[in-house]
């Protein structure tokens, strides 16, 4: 969208100006200066009507395929305009990913000319931007009154979990989130089964009494494989928001399995002739083939302790996630701009890309796993325990998840009941 709006602004620098700059000679041309005096009486002016009229804001609806550039230069405005709104606003990220739907609106003068923008990057922020005395553009957010209303759905799986979910009335933004709370017990493309089922408590944002987006989960079961998984949210008197199972264990573990997604194993960890290097050695990690500039993410929150080439490793990343625990990343084609020794980075945050530095065949990340020192398995290792709360933190996460451990009770209650109904009906058909 950045790119789109220099383009533009090209595109006007040499047509679009000169256009302008011919209409308005074009026409003083043609309106030649009349100069006349009216001998008219006018009742006392009132005090306002010798001010200009006030600017006015117009809303505008995005339109399928329609970009920010495309709206602004059908408001007659100019790429410099749209260039000032992009580097002034607040979360002007928002504003590269519209959607058909999405409202923005525009303040303009008296002479249609541009004196605001207005946009929401999320369901409850309005970004208002005004055009200062100084001629630049002031900002100011404000929080929108929103309402979040609460859901249940329970659903079965056939075949795949949004096929589920669409059935139980699921947004897929909604099932997304489903995912990423089980994310580490559950492998959804690989250990979904038919007859999985899941009930879900979630929450929906409205204002003006609209739906105006997803909210989040707040309590879920999800029974994979005859294998039953529970997670609640609970807000911890720091005021962070995590997931935690039904006995108050946090459900995100210490570090994450594989650090890339939608990835195959190409290499697994262990004695191995060399593809490279042509002899038979330990591989001391998991090698994931997927395209250069695939994204790559810390497996767990830690201190980077490396980065930089290493040999064979090419572009190459170590992270100190506990005193025992070290991840390491190989063959990057490059690494997440910002990052350097000692920085801080989370579990999913993107340290680098995919490529195939170093001794690599082709583009892979290899991953390793090191426990004081010593390489182990990432894919079968047990990984370091989440301590459950205890005391307070326990007490509180009872007392804030009781209701949501009950109506979820209520559900699976209910859809048993149905099921077996449903069971006793198939019996009294096949014992016709
Ligand atoms: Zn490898």
């Amino acid at each position: 969208m950045l790119g789109g709006g220099a383009c533009l602004l090209a595109l006007l620098t040499l047509i679009g100006i000169p256009t302008w700059a011919h209409m308005i000679q074009h026409h003083a041309a043609k309106r030649a200066p009349v100069h006349e005096t009216l001998a008219l009486t006018l009742p006392p002016a009132p005090k306002d009507a010798a001010r200009a009229p006030a600017p006015v804001w117009h809303s505008i609806e995005v339109q399928p395929g329609q970009t920010l550039s495309e709206i602004f230069q059908a408001q007659g405005l100019s790429g410099a305009d749209l260039a000032a709104v992009m580097t002034n606003g607040k979360d002007t990220g928002a504003l590269k990913t519209l959607h058909p739907g999405d409202q923005v609106a525009f303040l303009t003068g008296a002479h249609d000319q541009f004196e605001g923008f207005r946009y929401e990057p999320d369901s409850a922020t309005q970004v208002t931007l005004k055009v200062a005395a100084d001629g630049k553009l002031a900002t100011h957010v404000t929080t929108l009154p929103t309402e979040r209303r609460i859901h249940f759905a329970h659903g079965v799986v056939h075949g795949s979990l949004f096929a589920a979910g669409e059935k139980a009335g699921l947004s897929d933004a909604t099932v997304l989130k489903l995912a990423d709370v089980f994310k580490y017990d559950i492998d959804f493309f690989k250990d979904l089964k038919p007859g999985d089922h899941f009930t879900v408590v979630y929450d929906d944002i409205y204002r003006d009494g609209k739906y105006a987006g997803a909210g989040g989960i707040l309590a879920a079961e999800f029974v994979n494989a005859g294998h039953r998984y529970t997670a609640y949210r609970f807000k911890q008197s720091d005021g962070s928001v995590a997931y935690f199972s039904q006995d108050g264990r946090p459900l995100r573990r210490g570090l994450l399995r594989a650090p890339i997604a939608f990835a195959r194993v190409s290499s697994h960890f262990g004695l191995r002739k060399d593809p490279v290097l042509g002899f038979t050695r330990l591989h001391k990690g998991i090698d994931y083939a997927a395209p250069t500039g695939t994204p790559v993410h810390a497996a767990g929150d830690g201190v980077i302790t490396y980065r930089g080439k290493a040999r064979g490793y090419g572009n190459f990343i170590t992270i100190k996630d506990s005193p025992e625990y070290t991840t390491a990343y190989g063959h990057m084609q490059r690494f997440a701009p910002g990052l350097h020794v000692g920085s801080h980075v989370t579990q999913g945050e993107v340290i680098g890309y995919v490529g195939s530095t170093g001794w690599a065949t082709g583009p892979n990340l290899h991953y390793e796993v090191r426990v004081n020192g010593k390489p182990e398995n990432p894919l079968t290792m047990t990984m370091p325990k989440p301590q459950p709360l205890s005391g307070k933190a326990m007490l509180a996460f009872r007392a804030q998840t009781a209701p949501l451990v009950a109506r979820i009770q209520l559900i699976d209650n209910a859809t048993q009941r149905l099921a077996r109904v449903d069971n006793q009906r198939t019996d009294t058909i096949t014992a016709d």
